[in-house]
């Protein structure tokens, strides 16, 4: 199973994928992380990265695209493989749909997540990292997932802030990439939702991001099953 997951920095998305990943076991390829692992050990990808993801655009193709491609032919995603983050514009889009019909892969999910811009934003803002798990929700902001004072509500970890996560004017470029429906990740998102709608394989499930993460979650499973 092949799965792409969409939705605006904030909305939840990294919350459903993980629960996804659990509940078909597949890897978790999530381009941001991918970069953030890059940055930390200092690599020729990450030190390229790190200027573009701190002024909240978006990393140039030349560098995500083959990173992401090559990623998907490793041996953990022989079995199918959970894709977030990824494609995030027009181009990147084309590029996954091409390499997957050249490999004779089908999509076989995507999931696009909706939520208004203005609650991702502040979402985005009182969220909280684990040091153990990338993948535990924590946010200041967030009743349900509030962290355990200042540590992880689920394991006890440290928690940290992402530093592109307190800067306001690089969310908001953030989701100005987003939002944007003729060359942004919504344009990507279209791209597969129109191919959806054409060839009838891919199962497009479009959520509401708004309630609580557990609603959210019961919503995805019961749109999994129709
Ligand atoms: P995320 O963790 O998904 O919010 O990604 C953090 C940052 O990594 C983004 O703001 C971009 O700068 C960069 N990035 C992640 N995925 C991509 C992508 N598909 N294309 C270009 N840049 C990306």
């Amino acid at each position: 199973m092949n799965v792409l997951m969409f939705g605006p920095n904030g909305s939840g998305k990294g919350t459903q994928g993980a629960i996804l990943k659990k509940e078909y076991n597949l890897p978790h390829i999530e381009s941001g992380a991918i970069f953030r692992e890059n940055i930390g050990k200092g690599t020729e990808i990450g030190l390229k990265a790190k200027e573009y993801i701190n002024r909240g655009e978006l990393v140039p193709d030349e560098i995500t695209i083959p990173m992401i491609l090559g990623r998907l032919q490793q041996d953990d995603c022989k079995n199918g493989w959970l894709l977030d983050g990824f494609p995030r514009n027009k181009e990147q889009a084309t590029k996954l749909d091409e390499a997957l019909k050249a490999s004779g892969l089908d999509l076989s999910i995507v999931v696009e997540v909706i939520l208004d811009r203005e609650i991702a934003k502040n979402r985005i803002m009182g969220r909280r990292l684990c040091a153990n798990d990338n993948n535990h929700p924590n946010n200041i902001f967030i009743d349900a997932i509030k962290p355990d004072g200042d540590k992880c509500r689920v394991c006890g970890g440290e928690l940290s802030t992402r530093s592109d996560d307190q800067d306001e004017e690089a969310i908001n470029k953030r989701h100005g990439i987003y939002y944007d429906t003729e060359t942004g990740t919504m344009a990507a998102a279209y791209y597969f939702k129109a191919l959806a709608e054409k060839e009838g394989k891919i199962k497009y499930i479009i959520l509401d991001g708004a309630p609580g993460v557990q609603e959210v979650t019961a919503e995805l499973m019961s749109r999994l099953k129709d």
